[in-house]
């Protein structure tokens, strides 16, 4: 076969070239036979047991897990532990078995496979993990049931590159035995739990590779991209040749910035901003302080859901944001509240179907029926600000209305805490995400209500040019460096510092290389990035001058198209910083 060129989605940076270890998650073969009336309950028994077995077994997973990467990654066994509790699971499996004498093989079988359709049918990425999670569960019964013991992945004799469907929770213990040197799989997006998973354990990954699995069974070498998300099979010499020159080169380009862990983020003529990181999981604090952050610009805390697959209470969010605030202080943590909604949904909650979600019952909307999970928030908020710096965050404002009335919520449950005697801070600082056109274009009035900004580029871009942010095939219509964009950040910044407050941008816009000194050039006085970013921008911001940076800011106006505008950030980059990784992607060898 020759060479063969795959597209997906980048889900953890690096670059790999090796063997393939192909792994498939097979149905477990089983017979499906019928049960004498006499017998059901000894088959309900059995059924029982396999559900202790697969407890235990997914319990030590998680153990192993939670010491080798910390408890948050660890919760992504939650979800699955939660399905061997669920009555709507294992209840109607011992029903089936006691009416239709069907043995319990068959009825996990055929019930794993209708909660798998029935998630799997709603499109969404987390419900996609959840059809995941419930095959991945009934595959492990199954198993038990019919004494085969676990069988998953590897372990891999030697170094290879893990070719997959479908990297499963239980699955990723065997990421950590070193010998994984990357993963390809056909399923999961940038914020499935694979991606999340191979990011925290620095294992580059690609996601979302159509066919993979088919076309890589007679394929002897692979070469993963997890910056740019190609997958190239049989890779021809010359390719293999060209990899090997980018994975040294970039290899060097990340040796060569770990000097600047501890500089600030300075430009060469003293203008310091703060770069900050955002973090979904609270295990990723770590990564945050090794590579030198400034603190923790976003936290999206609605993760806090996803890692546990229920509304944690205020005892396990106060428990969370602690460790978190304790893990950086003295530097600051932003918490956003929940961004529930949109792409990001969770059974728990009873989100109902919309059309237009992202436009939807989202964020603060949620709260506004629903006031007491913000309230409950508030409290773990307020409280777990005791252990260091702490700001709160409210995202998709549109107007002055809505931060008087969250204002009004915070001081109510400060009165709440204060009465009870509960220790808390009440001096915490409190901002919004200007995401939404309507609030960018009213921020000098909303500059008044509020101690700092931080621009949510993601939506923002979204909404200015009505391109929705995950729909592929408009992705070249969605644009950052469209001049609109553009004067709306401006805008922003302008109208913040007007009223005297900090303005931040949090969105994926801040670790753009092509973005930096625009940004700079603009003013912003804080970028948050992921914290794997925060390197290779730090080493931007201290290569430019504040000046120059300025001077090109003002020469971005002469553009009316994304295009023309978008030319020139790029002609003027490359040619300042010829070194950057995103020169030596796929589409631009050289
Ligand atoms: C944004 O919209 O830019 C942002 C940072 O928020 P999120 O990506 O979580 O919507
Ligand atoms: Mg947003």
């Amino acid at each position: 076969m020759s060479e063969l060129i795959l597209t997906g989605v980048p889900a953890a940076p690096g670059i790999a070239i090796g063997e393939v270890y192909l792994y498939r998650h097979d149905e477990p073969e089983f017979r499906e036979y019928c049960i004498l009336e006499s017998r059901r309950e000894g088959e309900v028994e059995r059924f029982d047991d396999a559900l202790d077995v697969t407890r235990r077994q997914l319990y030590a997973l998680q153990n192993r897990m939670a010491k080798l990467v910390g408890d948050a990654v660890a919760r992504i066994f939650d979800a699955q532990t939660a399905i061997l509790e669920d009555p709507e699971f294992i209840d109607v499996v011992r029903a089936e078995i006691m009416k239709e004498g069907t043995n319990a093989e068959s009825s996990i079988h055929r019930l794993a496979h209708r909660f798998h359709d029935m998630f799997a049918e709603l499109g969404d990425e987390v419900f996609r993990g959840k059809a995941q999670d419930v095959l991945d569960v009934g595959h492990r019964l199954v198993k038990n049931l019919m004494g085969k013991g676990e069988s998953t992945i590897g372990p891999l004799e030697r170094p290879a590159i893990l070719a997959t469907d479908d990297l499963l929770p239980s699955d990723v213990i065997h990421l950590l035995r070193k010998n994984v040197q990357a993963v390809a799989a056909e399923l999961g997006g940038a914020t499935s739990h694979t991606a999340i998973l191979t990011r925290s354990l620095e294992v580059p990954s690609v996601v979302g590779v159509k066919n993979l699995v088919q076309l890589a069974q007679d394929v002897d070498r692979i070469i993963v991209n997890g910056n740019s998300g190609k997958v190239i099979l049989n890779p021809s010499r010359a390719t293999t040749v060209a990899y090997t020159a980018k994975r040294k080169r970039y290899e060097k380009y990340q040796a060569g910035l770990t000097d600047i862990e501890r500089l600030p983020a300075e430009t060469t003529d003293g203008h310091r901003i703060l770069l900050s990181a955002n973090i979904e999981l609270p295990g990723e604090t770590g990564a945050v302080i090794s590579y030198g952050g400034d603190g923790i610009g976003l936290f999206r805390s609605e993760y806090l859901f996803l890692t546990r697959n229920s509304l944690p209470d205020e005892e396990a969010q106060y428990t969370d944001y602690r460790n978190v605030i304790k893990a950086v202080a003295p530097l600051p943590v932003t918490i956003r509240t929940f961004d529930l909604g949109g792409d990001k949904v969770f059974t728990d909650l009873p989100l109902p179907a919309e059309p237009n979600p992202f436009m939807g019952w989202r964020a603060i909307r949620v709260f506004f029926d629903e006031p007491k999970l913000l309230k409950v928030q508030l409290r773990a908020i307020l409280r777990a600000a005791t252990a260091g710096p702490t700001r709160v965050m409210f995202p998709f404002v549109s107007d002055v209305r809505e931060v008087r009335k969250l204002k009004g919520i915070l001081e109510e449950v400060k009165s709440e805490l204060t009465i009870d005697g509960i220790p808390m801070n009440p001096d915490i600082e409190t901002g919004i995400m200007i995401e939404l056109p309507s609030a960018a274009i009213m921020a000098d009035r909303l500059a008044g209500e509020v101690d700092f900004f931080s621009i949510g580029t993601n939506d923002l871009t979204q909404f200015v040019l009505a391109v929705d942010r995950g729909n592929e095939r408009i992705r070249k219509l969605y644009c950052e460096l469209h001049p609109a964009v553009i004067r709306l950040i401006r805008m922003t910044v302008d109208a913040g510092h007007a009223a005297g407050i900090e303005v931040a941008l949090c969105g994926e816009m801040a670790a753009n290389p092509l973005a930096t000194m625009l940004l700079i050039g603009l003013g912003l006085d804080e970028l948050s990035v992921s914290p794997l970013a925060l390197r290779e921008v730090k080493k931007l911001v201290r290569s430019m001058s504040y000046a120059e940076a300025k001077d090109f800011a003002a020469e971005t106006l002469h553009f009316d198209t994304a295009e023309d505008l978008g030319n020139f950030c790029s002609d003027v980059m490359k040619h300042r910083f010829a070194e950057l990784p995103i020169w030596f992607g796929d589409n631009n060898e050289s």
